[in-house]
């Protein structure tokens, strides 16, 4: 029995007919370009796919990072995958495209941030474990300067020079 798919390998987005011909080998059809074909038998035997998720990170301010694989990895190691991903903590301000884990499960893929954390994070950070060290400040948000809790921060930063 045929089966329909549509290929994600560009824009184009082919629509696939797959006929598994048995010992003759399996035939696609509807496919604009080589890489169709090559999708379409790997799709029925071992599906890929690109794993984007998030990770929890060691920053009051960015408690969690999103990420993603370089590239697809087998549908089948995602549960083991994302078991892994979760007991990840990041403790560094990491930037866009560094690795976050490298060869997911022997893949060959590498695990990278999709976010930056550098930057105005860490003033952030740094305020929120004022917050933390005085209890006098627990009730406020604070995040950026410029924005209406961090127009607090400022007002909760002359405090802390007291
Ligand atoms: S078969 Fe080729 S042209 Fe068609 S969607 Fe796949 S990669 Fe693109």
């Amino acid at each position: 029995m045929p089966v329909r798919m549509v290929c994600v390998r560009c824009p184009l987005s082919c629509k696939l007919t797959v006929i598994d011909g048995g010992e003759t080998g399996t035939e696609v059809q509807g496919h604009r370009c080589p890489r169709g074909q090559e999708y379409a038998e790997r799709e029925l035997v071992d599906p890929h796919r690109t794993l984007t998720t998030t990770v929890r990170t060691g920053f009051a301010d960015r408690p969690r990072l999103p990420v993603r694989t370089t590239g697809e990895i087998p549908l089948r190691l995602f549960s083991p995958a994302l078991r892994a991903i979760k007991s990840l903590r990041v403790e560094r301000r990491v930037a866009p495209g560094e690795i976050v884990l490298p060869d997911v499960l022997g893949t060959g893929v590498d695990l990278i941030a999709t976010d930056d954390l550098t930057g105005e994070g860490e003033l952030a950070s740094e305020t929120v474990g004022h917050r933390l060290r005085h209890p006098e400040l627990a009730g406020n948000d604070l995040r950026r300067p410029g924005t209406a809790a961090g127009q607090g921060e400022g007002a909760l930063r002359a405090v802390l020079q007291f």
